[in-house]
């Protein structure tokens, strides 16, 4: 039913990605031919712009793609979906982007996003999940 799915992946928010993991399985099970999986690493020139002392540490971006695409490979073990039906990917940038960026490039027909409660602040859902929801082209499935 599903010819792509999306599933960005915050690797250290386990709780969040807990609670997708029943609605991923259910969707994956329809028939679908790939789950692509996503992680975003904020991107260097954001710690470097502000300054921070350990930005001159951070000049090994591969490196750090390597180790988030090996953390992000090891969750994605627990969802249980061969391994043919799935993709994984670890990019720099700011998550929200990188999402619908990805969610356009591989033809995505569903979304599925975790969310914290609604904060005091950003109101109904937290800033990737709502920027998501606005602007994806597709259906978006966000778990709370
Ligand atoms: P926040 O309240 O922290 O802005 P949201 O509730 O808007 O978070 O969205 C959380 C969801 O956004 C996560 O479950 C994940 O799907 C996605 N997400 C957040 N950060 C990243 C990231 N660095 N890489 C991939 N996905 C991310």
């Amino acid at each position: 039913m599903y010819n792509s799915i999306l599933v960005p992946i915050d690797i250290s928010e386990d709780d969040l990605t807990h609670m997708v993991i029943p609605y991923v399985q259910a969707h994956a099970a329809l028939n679908t031919s790939k789950v692509h999986f996503l992680t975003v690493i904020p991107s260097l020139p954001y710690y470097s712009a502000l300054g921070l002392a350990y930005a001159a540490e951070m000049t090994k971006l591969e490196e750090f793609q390597r180790t988030a695409l090996s953390k992000l490979d090891e969750i994605v073990k627990q969802f249980h979906i061969p391994a043919e039906k799935i993709h994984t990917y670890a990019v720099p940038g700011s998550p929200k982007d990188q999402i619908l960026k990805l969610a356009e490039m591989i033809n995505a027909d569903l979304i599925i996003i975790a969310s914290h409660k609604p904060h005091i602040s950003t109101y109904l859902l937290g800033s990737n999940a709502g920027a998501v929801v606005r602007h994806a082209k597709c259906p978006v499935l966000v778990i709370r």
